[in-house]
């Protein structure tokens, strides 16, 4: 007897054969391929997506190689763009996956109902505004993630009812958060961000009727604190009506 590749998920109780198979024919856009796209996209492949297109735009750097998973130094001296290099380690991690590549930068139009699921992984604010305004708009279920010095942040966003980004923090605000090239990334912040972006799209892509959204995860590597927030709908959010 052949034994399943996914043989130790599918005995997870909560996933088994019913969500394996709702796994494989999903289709899924992770939106960069950085450090969290990374996680999200090796963990993806290997637990057996079925369909996944990364989008992206850079080239591998030395600097990369401390927090972006499967980049290696040959990858660096071999000139490769991010998309090339992760295709070829993606594809050899998991045969089976159906991996597309789109090079360039973000657009709204990369977004549209094909795929079940849109993950961020982009380390630019006004992205992930536009991400999540785009996704709000065609009612695509998404993944906001974020992570800065040994800090991390991931909210999931099925559908226009679920607190979004904006609720979560006003444009005007964004400015206080801080950015990655200024304070520096403790590398494992990134993999635990990823890995918890990947788990709520694990969750949702193998059972969909149990994720519930509302709740953003904060996690902090260096005082290692776990916090789960509850989010609400803002009457503020120009998304969902309001005027700021
Ligand atoms: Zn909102």
């Amino acid at each position: 007897m052949v034994t399943s590749r996914y043989d130790r998920q599918l005995k997870i109780e909560q996933i088994g054969e019913v969500g394996q198979a709702n796994l494989e024919k999903a289709n899924v856009l992770v939106i960069g391929v950085g450090g969290l796209g990374s996680y999200v996209s090796s963990e993806l492949v290997k637990a057996g997506v079925g369909s996944i297109t990364l989008v992206d735009f850079d080239q591998v750097e030395l600097t990369n190689l401390h927090r972006q998973n499967l980049y290696t130094e040959a990858d660096v001296e071999n000139g490769l763009g991010k998309l090339e290099a992760m295709q070829e380690h993606l594809q050899a991690a998991n045969s089976n996956v159906k991996i597309n590549t789109i090079e360039q930068k973000y657009s709204s139009e990369l977004i549209n109902d094909q795929y079940q699921l849109v993950i961020d992984c982009t380390d630019n604010f006004p992205v992930k505004y536009q991400i999540n305004h785009d996704c709000f708009e065609k009612n695509v279920p998404h993944i906001f993630a974020t992570c800065a010095g040994n800090q991390g942040q991931a909210m999931f966003i099925r559908s226009t009812d679920d607190a979004c980004l904006e609720c979560l923090y006003p444009k005007q605000d964004i400015a206080k958060l801080g950015l990655s090239a200024n304070i520096g990334t403790n590398p494992m912040i990134v993999a635990i961000t990823g890995s918890l972006e990947a788990s709520m799209a694990l969750k949702f892509l193998t059972r969909p009727e149990k994720v519930v959204p509302g709740k953003l995860m904060v996690v902090d590597n260096w005082n290692f604190d776990f916090r789960k927030i509850r989010v609400h709908v803002s009457s503020k959010c120009p998304l969902h009506g309001g005027n700021n």
